[in-house]
């Protein structure tokens, strides 16, 4: 049976076929979103990579990944935080009614949480939290071998768990969430801040290291532009000894420690898969992590933290496995 996963990322678009019970895609396809989408235009476009893709073939079933809030049970999008015009859009009857194949729809942490689960770093565990650190911070249960969606969807958002309610604010109206700490682009926007008006850091966060070479590696890097500054600079920054930059990459390991050892000490998991771009700095990063998780959680409290296995293609993995369990 052909199988065939979507994942609307937001920016991009990405398709997917693979013969059910393979571990190799058939084809694989990827497109970035025009400037100006909507719901319309994301839809277009999935309609051509699909068709491109299938070449006249009919897959048994599609799994769908959402970046937004879908309500998982009817497989209706709730809206997009980035493409306008996703406002309660029923898309797994729209592809269903395309397509006349069984379909899948759900969020895309839940999704690769399950992708993970079913091809990844989570194969064998009954109950893992996946962890996204990107552009945002998402997570996705896996409990009892299967999603744990929560009552109302939106189980998993460890994003806005506040680990310091003295913080700074977020988006989301709270003060020291995790995202708030630990994000790509907030992390980027704190060190600009810092560098544009030097002002003293909280005690806490500061190594007690000299002034000296604090910033000046960032200052280079971005060639004195400090609009250029992105997680990924800090995390470059960090790894040349830049001592701002190790503040700044230790403080949202710290944050995501401090989250991951309180849902540890709640929900006592066996993995935490942690996926993500951010999650790319390295060791520096991920040291700060298990440090921080090991005295946050109980010392009778144990389980894992590890790097999540299939990278960007996780969602679509685990759309794969929301279509396969549609016809099994
Ligand atoms: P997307 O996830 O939307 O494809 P990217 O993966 O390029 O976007 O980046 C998401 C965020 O992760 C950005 O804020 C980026 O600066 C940050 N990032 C990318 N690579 C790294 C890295 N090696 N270390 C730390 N942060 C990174
Ligand atoms: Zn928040």
């Amino acid at each position: 049976t052909l199988i065939l996963a979507l994942d609307f990322g937001g920016t991009k678009l990405a398709a997917a076929l693979v013969n059910a019970g393979s571990r190799e895609w058939l084809g694989y396809e990827r497109r970035l979103s025009p400037v100006k989408a909507n719901a319309e235009t994301d839809l277009e476009m999935m309609r051509s990579l699909i068709h491109s893709l299938l070449g006249g073939r009919k897959p048994g079933a599609i799994g769908v990944s959402f970046g937004g809030p879908v309500d998982a049970m009817i497989g209706k999008v709730r809206l997009s935080h980035h493409v306008p015009g996703w406002e309660n859009i029923p898309l797994r009857d729209l592809l269903a009614q395309e397509f006349g194949v069984p379909v899948s729809v759900d969020n895309d942490a839940n999704v690769a949480a399950l992708g993970e689960h079913r091809f990844g770093a989570g194969e064998r565990f009954d109950s893992l939290f996946y962890i996204t650190v990107s552009t945002g911070v998402g997570g996705g249960w896996i409990l009892n071998g299967q999603p744990w969606r929560g009552a109302g969807g939106m189980a998993g958002e460890i994003g806005h768990m506040v680990v310091d309610h003295k913080g700074p604010m977020c988006l989301c109206g709270k003060r020291g969430c995790v995202e708030r700490l630990a994000s790509g682009p907030y992390m980027a926007r704190d060190v600009r801040e810092v560098l544009e008006n030097e002002p003293p850091l909280s005690p806490r966060f500061q190594p007690g290291g000299s002034q000296e070479g604090r910033g000046e590696v960032l200052r280079g890097l971005v060639g004195g532009d400090l609009g250029l500054i992105t997680g990924k600079v800090v995390s470059e920054a960090a790894a040349a000894g830049d001592e701002l930059a190790v503040e700044f990459l230790a403080r949202a390991g710290w944050a995501l420690g401090m989250g991951i050892g309180n849902v540890a000490n709640l929900v006592n998991p066996q993995r935490f898969v942690l996926g993500g771009s951010v999650m790319k700095a390295g060791e520096r990063l991920w040291d700060v992590v298990r440090k921080v998780a090991r005295e946050t959680a109980l010392p009778e409290v144990s389980y894992e933290i590890v790097p999540a296995a299939l990278g960007d293609d996780a969602p679509l993995w685990g759309a794969v496995a929301l279509a396969l369990d549609t016809i099994s």
